[in-house]
């Protein structure tokens, strides 16, 4: 055990013990890891190079915005990047749910139909929807219908079903949530995603098909829009920002798509040609080059973080050795007490405000209270280290992000410890 963590962290060395030997059965899952953020920074890079990447594009222009070099070109690499034919990435696009819901709301129309194929669409795109709430530009509001549908209504042991179902509904739009978001699902990998895309489409060749596409970028080494997905969108402050763009979002597909979204953003007629950057694209691109590298060392935290709890007698979500397509770790804690202890404990391994003892709240756009942890460079980034879960039964906790394996690592590490002090709560032995 190294002595910094004995003498400065004063961790139990059982806690270390039982961390670094989970490490040590690790490293093969480790080493196909490495494979992985290889190639995706080579794509990067790549892309960079095709197009010709320079100093002047970190420049930005003032008023209106017209011919922003950088604008351009960061859309450009972003494209290339997603292997579509456009791309919008903007800091006046706050963060992923407004980018998703720009998306549903300029490509549906009155009267349409949009349907989840992965249940209920992540929390904060309720009251868009109008599942909850009434607001007046909701799509409930403006006449856009809305059916879900879990996975497992459309695939059973492999095989389709219910496409009779799917075909009668005759969405505008089918929608598809990578990640797992706030459920104990595993997230949707590529592969599967092509199959789902692709039986879709032959039901319904004409629908658009929209991913979200938050958490899952340069987890694995294609995007959905390699598998047909027509768009996706997500958000600059979690995987694609790389820990160092400061803001934003981005929406990559179709051209044709693209541009409708462009004018729900801006205005019909005006589109793309507007829109300041404000000096972001040095930041957005520097955080694209380097987000390979940071995705994979958070991906490796959440698979150590798997592995020890999974040893302890949790049931975690993915499973250590499952194949992965997003950055979450889900871990059901079954009792209150245990997720607060855990997230005081990822606090506590943060650079920022490691002093602060995370709470309970009612947070925006959350049903349950939620409790979080984190202690990042950039407010509400999901990418850097962060813990949260909702106060509901049974507790589950997403951990998630690190832009440092050693720091995702120290998090682990603390949250056992907070465990392990709860009263009557042997940690190692429960
Ligand atoms: C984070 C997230 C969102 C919403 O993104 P915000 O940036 O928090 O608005 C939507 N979907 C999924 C799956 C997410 O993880």
């Amino acid at each position: 055990m190294s002595d910094f963590l004995k003498e400065k962290y004063q961790l139990d060395p059982g806690i270390v013990e039982l961390v670094e030997a989970s490490e040590n059965s690790l490293a093969s899952i480790f080493l196909g890891r490495e494979k992985i953020k290889e190639e995706n920074q080579y794509k990067v890079i790549h892309a960079m190079q095709k197009h010709n990447l320079s100093d002047q594009h970190f420049n930005w222009t003032t008023g209106y915005g017209y011919n922003d070099l950088g604008r351009e070109k960061t859309e450009a690499i972003f494209a290339e990047i997603f292997d579509t034919e456009d791309a919008l990435v903007r800091p006046n696009i706050v963060n992923g749910t407004h980018a998703l819901s720009l998306c549903l709301s300029a490509l549906l129309s009155p009267g349409d139909l949009m349907l989840s194929v992965t249940g209920a669409p992540y929390d904060t795109l309720h009251e868009l929807i109008g599942l909850e709430g009434s607001y007046p530009h909701s799509l409930k509001n403006l006449n856009i219908k809305y059916e879900q549908m879990d996975l497992d209504i459309i695939i059973k042991d492999g095989n389709f079903i219910n496409s009779a179902r799917i075909r009668e509904l005759n969405p505008k739009l089918v929608y598809l949530q990578r990640s797992t978001g706030y459920s104990f699902r595993p997230a949707i990998r590529i592969s599967e995603m092509e199959k789902i895309i692709q039986h879709i489409k032959e039901q319904l060749p004409h629908v658009i098909i929209m991913v979200d596409n938050c958490y899952g970028e340069f987890i694995e080494t294609t995007e959905p829009t390699s598998v047909g997905a027509d768009i996706i969108a997500g958000s600059l402050i979690k995987n694609p920002g790389g820990g160092i763009a400061l803001t934003g979002g981005y929406i990559a597909g179709k051209s044709n798509l693209v541009e409708l979204v462009s004018q729900r953003l801006t205005a019909p007629g005006i589109g793309k040609e507007c829109g300041l950057t404000f000096g972001t694209t040095r930041s957005v691109l520097q955080g694209v080059f380097l987000a390979p590298n940071v995705v994979s060392e958070a991906v490796k935290g959440a698979i150590l973080a798997s592995h020890i709890f999974n040893k302890l007698g949790y049931s975690v979500n993915p499973e250590p050795n499952e194949a992965r397509s997003d950055i979450i770790q889900a871990i059901c804690l079954n009792s209150p007490e245990k997720l607060m202890a855990f997230c005081k404990g990822v606090q506590e391994a943060a650079p920022v405000d490691s002093f602060v003892t995370p709470m309970p709240w009612d947070m925006p756009g959350y049903q349950d209270q939620v409790i979080m942890a984190a202690g990042a460079f950039i407010q509400g980034s999901s990418i850097e280290l962060s813990a949260d879960g909702p106060m509901r039964p049974p507790y589950h906790v997403y951990y998630q992000g690190g832009l440092t394996y050693a720091h995702s690592k120290l998090g682990i590490m603390k949250a056992l410890q907070h465990l392990k002090e709860i009263p009557k709560n042997d940690v190692i032995n429960q």
